[in-house]
């Protein structure tokens, strides 16, 4: 008779597997393990995955949520970092052969010779991780920044980094993160979660997050390094105006007078605040920025 598992994410499926291979959590990793399926069910009905859709994993810890990918997804590829879990994985994922673990630090691993190793027979490919909540930002950056072809990007993550990610301007919340990821994506916060569903539990509240990654950026802009550049010189002290910002940073490169004039030419009140700035006057101030460079 075939024995029945209970999943993973439970409080006592989680704690056996822990103790039959004698591992011990490290905070410096994030290792934080997702312990309830009504959780785990959000975040995988939101990743929307279908036959035709890879999952790509980010820290399948002892392979909670990979489990549940392999039931969804025809292919899971799961990038761990921390080598004591690759045996652990190895057993847990015996009865899945669509899952491949691979070991290595995902800010350091080519992406790009991945999706071709892994995942080349798949449409698209849609990213869902409980993320380590140390290295959140740099990993979502990597993903859209690389330009990969992602559909969805269904993420757990610390709840106030999700509340910047999905911000609209005006608000205290709206940053350089969340012109970043607007750019590449449309967010959307799925639910909020409590630290009680994670073993151990985090000192801060989390939120899933589902990015739906653009096929093209909701503004035109010629020169995307400088149109981040501008929104990072705009947001370098929240406090101040956008004029005080901008001045310090181009002033000496183009000179007060063109920045003025560039300014007038985006239509942009220098007096506001970046955090008032919409993405589409982000796009106009870097064209006129660059124009000042041009006519140098
Ligand atoms: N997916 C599991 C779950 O939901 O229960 C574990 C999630 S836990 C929050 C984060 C996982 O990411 C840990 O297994 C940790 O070892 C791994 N990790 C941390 N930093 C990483 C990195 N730079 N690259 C790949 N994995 C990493």
């Amino acid at each position: 008779m075939t024995q029945v598992r209970a999943d993973i994410a439970t409080p006592t499926r989680t704690k056996d597997i822990i103790r039959k291979h004698g591992f011990s959590f490290k905070k410096s990793l994030g290792q934080n393990f997702l312990i309830d399926m009504n959780v785990m069910r959000r975040i995988v009905q939101s990743a929307d995955l279908d036959e035709h859709t890879g999952a790509l994993e980010i820290g399948p810890g002892i392979g909670a949520l990979t489990e549940q990918l392999a039931k969804q997804a025809s292919k899971v590829a799961a990038v761990e970092i921390d080598q004591r879990l690759i045996p652990i994985l190895a057993d847990v994922m015996e009865p899945y052969n669509n899952v491949s673990v691979v070991h290595g630090d995902v800010l350091k691993v080519d992406l790009q010779a991945l999706f071709q190793e892994q995942f080349a027979e798949m449409d698209k490919v849609s990213v869902v991780a409980n993320l380590p909540y140390y290295v959140t930002t740099p990993i979502m950056m990597k993903l859209l920044e690389e330009r990969l072809p992602l559909k969805n990007i269904v993420v757990m993550i610390q709840k106030e980094v999700a509340e910047r990610m999905a911000a609209s301007p005006g608000g205290k919340e709206f940053g350089s993160l969340s012109v970043a990821v607007q750019y590449y994506s449309e967010p959307e916060i799925v639910c909020t979660v409590p630290p009680t569903v994670f073993i151990p539990q985090p000192n801060v509240e989390s939120a899933v997050i589902r990015l739906k990654v653009r096929d093209k950026p909701p503004v035109e802009v010629n020169d995307e390094s400088r149109f981040f550049e501008v929104v990072q010189a705009s947001f370098t002290q929240r406090r101040k105006t956008i004029w005080n910002n901008l001045k310090a940073r181009y002033s000496g490169d183009i000179g007060i007078d063109q920045l003025q004039t560039a300014l007038e030419t985006a239509e942009i009140d220098p007096s506001r605040r970046g955090e008032t700035l919409s993405l589409e006057e982000f796009a106009r101030l870097s064209e006129a920025i660059g124009s000042s460079y041009d006519a140098l």
